[in-house]
C-alpha cells in the first residue's frame, strides 16, 4: 500500500503519473518497446524529448531566448560547471545561506576566487539576509544563490536585485510556484525533488550569458555543446527524462504553476500555523525566509524523536526524519505531496501532542 512520503528526495512522484507509466512500460504506444529500451535516436523517443522540453517551457513561461538542456551530475556536477563555463580570471559572488551553498561554494572555490556576499552559518542559516546587506564584488562573473536551502528549510522567495548575472540553484522549489525566469541568466536544478526520477538534471541559461562560456573544456562539461546537441551530445537519461515529461503534464493538468502554487501555499501555512501555535513543536526559521517545500521542526523533548518517527512510520507518514546535520524532523511537501497528507501529518501531530504534551 502506497503511503505519505515527506522525503526531502529523491521524492514523491504523482501518483497518476506513475500508474500512466506503469500502462506504458512494457510498451510504449504501438513501438514494440519501452521507453527506456529506445533509441535516443529514435523519432518516437525525440518526439517524447521534446514534448517534454516544450511542456517545462510552457509551465515556466521561458522566454525564447533560453536554453533548456536536460543533463546529468546531479545538482552536485552545477556546483563545478558554473564556475568552469563562466568563472574565467574572474571572482564569482556566492551567498552561504545553507548546507547546500556551503557545498557549492566549496567546489567553486577550487576553480575560481570566491567572494561570499552573505553569511547566516554563525546563526544555524536561521535567515537570507535582504539582498541590500550583501557585499558584492564590483566585477563578479555572476551571484550564485540556492532559491531554497531543502536541509535548513529556509529561502528566498524573490530573486535579488543584483548587477552580475544572477544563478540560482532551484533544486528543491523549481515547479512549485510561478517565477520570472527573465530575472536569471541561469536556473538548474535536480530533478530528483520536485521534477521526476534522479538522474535527471534542468539548466536553463540565457543565450547570451552562454556566450560567454569558456570553450577550453572537455566537452560534456561544456553547456554550448549539450545546447547545441539538443542534450544530445551524448546519452541523455533517457527515462528519467520521459518520466519528467508525465510530471510536467500533470503539472499542466493540474492548471500550471498558478494553481499549483496556490495549492503548496495553502500546505505550507497550515504546518507552519499548526507548528507555530504549540509549544511542543518549533521551526527556528525567520517567517519571511520559511520554505514551502521543506518544514523542519523540532520536538520540545528532543528525547522523543525516535518514538514520533516511529510511531509516525505506523501511521503511514514516511521519511520525516531531520537531515543529520539539523536533526529533528523535516516535512517536504513538494508538488506531488497533496493536502490530504499534510491534514494527515498535522493530526498525526496533534495526537502525538496528546499523548506526551
Ligand atoms: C538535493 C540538492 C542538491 C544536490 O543534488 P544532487 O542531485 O544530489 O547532486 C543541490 N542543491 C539543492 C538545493 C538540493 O536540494
Amino acid at each position: 500500500m502506497r503511503k505519505w512520503n515527506f522525503s526531502a528526495g529523491p521524492a514523491a512522484i504523482p501518483e497518476p503519473v506513475l500508474q500512466e507509466v506503469q500502462s506504458e512500460l512494457l510498451e510504449w504506444k504501438d513501438s514494440g518497446m519501452s521507453v527506456m529500451e529506445m533509441s535516443h535516436r529514435s523519432s518516437d523517443y525525440i518526439g517524447i524529448a521534446n514534448q517534454a522540453r516544450q511542456d517545462l517551457i510552457d509551465l515556466l513561461e521561458i522566454p525564447n531566448d533560453y536554453q533548456v538542456l536536460f543533463l546529468q551530475g546531479g545538482a552536485t556536477l552545477q556546483f563545478s560547471m558554473i564556475p568552469m563555463n563562466f568563472g574565467s580570471q574572474k571572482v564569482g559572488d556566492y551567498a552561504l545561506t545553507g548546507s547546500w551553498s556551503k557545498k557549492a561554494i566549496n567546489e567553486a572555490a577550487k576553480i575560481i576566487d570566491v567572494n561570499v556576499v552573505t553569511s547566516t552559518e554563525s546563526s544555524n542559516f536561521d535567515h537570507v539576509p535582504n539582498e541590500e546587506s550583501w557585499n558584492c564584488s564590483e566585477d563578479a562573473a555572476y551571484l550564485h544563490y540556492v532559491a531554497n536551502e531543502t536541509i535548513q528549510g529556509n529561502a528566498l522567495h524573490a530573486p535579488p536585485v543584483t548587477k552580475a548575472p544572477l544563478i540560482a540553484d532551484m533544486s528543491s522549489v523549481i515547479l512549485s510556484e510561478q517565477i520570472d525566469v527573465s530575472k536569471f541568466s541561469m536556473i538548474y536544478a535536480g530533478a530528483q525533488k520536485n521534477i521526476g526520477p534522479a538522474g535527471l538534471t534542468i539548466c536553463i541559461i540565457k543565450d547570451s550569458f552562454l556566450d560567454t562560456a569558456s570553450s577550453e573544456l572537455p566537452g560534456m562539461l561544456q553547456y554550448a555543446k549539450h545546447a547545441d546537441a539538443e542534450s544530445m551530445f551524448n546519452t541523455p537519461p533517457t527515462f528519467a527524462w520521459y518520466l519528467s515529461g508525465k510530471v510536467f503534464s500533470w503539472l499542466k493538468d493540474m492548471g500550471g504553476l498558478k494553481s499549483i502554487g496556490e495549492i503548496n501555499k495553502l500546505k505550507a501555512k497550515k504546518l507552519y500555523d499548526f507548528i507555530d501555535q504549540s509549544d511542543f513543536y518549533s521551526n527556528p526559521i525567520f517567517k519571511e525566509n520559511r520554505s514551502k517545500m521543506n518544514v523542519p521542526f523540532l520536538l520540545a523533548d528532543s528525547k522523543l524523536d525516535s518514538e514520533f518517527l516511529h510511531d509516525a512510520e505506523n501511521a503511514g507518514l514516511l521519511n520525516l526524519k531531520g537531515h543529520r546535520s539539523v536533526g529533528g524532523m523535516r516535512a517536504s511537501i513538494y508538488n506531488a505531496t497533496p493536502i490530504e497528507a499534510v491534514e494527515a501529518l498535522i493530526n498525526f501531530m496533534g495526537d502525538f501532542q496528546s499523548k506526551h504534551g
